[in-house]
């Protein structure tokens, strides 16, 4: 009989079993890896114990068992936790588990945005807290099932700087899932390039309720280009060196290929869930104040989508 006090070292617990925690998990138990789903939609946890998770790639379909549960009857706490809400849960996700964490719990967000850092010190002392990117893609076909097409890597970073055995190993399982990932110190630089990236697309694609293919005309550019500018500005204040015409690359590269892809952004508005605008778009013009720039397409941007969600911005 296993202690509920005591944390079971080899199992992940992925919080969220939405489109990334359903890849992540898929690839992971696949891997021969102990995984646990948390999630509060009683309905999806049923559907995942029924019939498992699967995930279609371009190597054919994966299916896996894994335990599904919400946070209050799970009993045997993961010794490493992947959050994978979207960031306006993270905070009441991480108070559902609170109780499971032990002192040498750890915790990875791949989440898009920034500030999660901040939210998870709300749990956890810096020893144990990392955060990265992700560039896997993941869409929700159903419960428990997603279709992941092409390919993805994973940078992440422990927050003290120093990589110990326990942020090593989870880098080195998320390996063998075959996920690529690798510890990076230069990771800000990545979560930034990103988040211009997803500031640009998910913004003006969110308020234009277009695809992003939609923006490839020249005003749709000009734009991108406007929202860029302000977001590598704001890097540049606070001492990140991110490549503008790499991020101009993944641009180019997603007005090409990405057609009739609606950002998640849209997505959520379309759905009437919250979207994750105040950890693109209101973190940047937060950051931004602390540097004395001015970012009107961004604030504007913010504010537009604020309202468009029934929020205050
Ligand atoms: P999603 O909306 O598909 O899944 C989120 C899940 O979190 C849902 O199942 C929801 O029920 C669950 N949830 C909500 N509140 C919760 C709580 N309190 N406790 C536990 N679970 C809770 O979102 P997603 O697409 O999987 O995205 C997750 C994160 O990963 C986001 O930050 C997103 O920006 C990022 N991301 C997504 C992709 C992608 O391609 N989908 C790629 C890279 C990064």
């Amino acid at each position: 009989m296993h202690n509920a006090q005591e944390p079971q070292a080899a199992t992940i617990g992925i919080l969220g079993a939405g489109a990334m925690g359903t890849l992540f998990g898929t690839r992971l138990a696949q891997a021969g890896i102990s995984v646990t789903l948390v999630d509060v939609n009683p309905e999806l946890l049923h559907a995942i114990r029924e019939h498992g998770v699967h995930c279609e790639t371009d190597q054919g379909p994966l299916h896996a068992r894994v335990q599904a549960l919400q946070a209050h009857e799970l009993t045997q706490p993961p010794a490493r936790w992947l959050i994978f809400t979207k960031a306006a849960h993270t905070q009441a996700a991480l108070q559902s588990i609170a109780h499971l964490l032990e002192p040498e719990t750890l915790l990875l967000s791949l989440q898009n945005g920034i500030g999660h850092i901040e939210t998870l010190h709300g749990f956890a002392d810096a020893r144990r807290i990392a955060v990265g990117v992700t560039t896997w893609p993941a869409r929700l076909l159903g419960p428990g099932k997603v279709s992941s097409l092409g390919s993805g890597k994973i940078r992440f970073m422990p927050r003290t700087g120093q990589v110990d055995v326990g942020f090593q190993d989870f880098c080195d399982d998320l390996n063998r899932a075959g996920l690529h990932c690798e510890i990076d110190p230069e990771v800000e630089t990545a979560i930034w390039e990103k988040l211009a990236f997803n500031a640009a697309f998910n913004g003006l694609c969110g308020v234009t309720r277009q695809t992003v293919d939609g923006l490839a005309s020249p005003l749709g550019r000009g734009l991108i280009h406007e929202v860029l500018n302000e977001v590598v500005a704001v890097a540049a204040a606070s001492g990140i060196a991110v490549d503008a015409p790499r991020i101009q690359a993944t641009v180019e590269d997603a007005l090409n290929h990405h057609v009739g892809h609606q950002p998640s952004l849209l997505q959520d508005l379309l759905a009437g869930r919250p979207t994750e605008t105040d950890s693109i778009h209101g973190a940047v013009v937060r950051a931004a104040e602390r540097h004395g720039i001015a970012t009107p397409m961004t604030r504007t941007l913010h504010r537009l989508i604020s309202l468009t969600q029934q929020r205050t911005p």
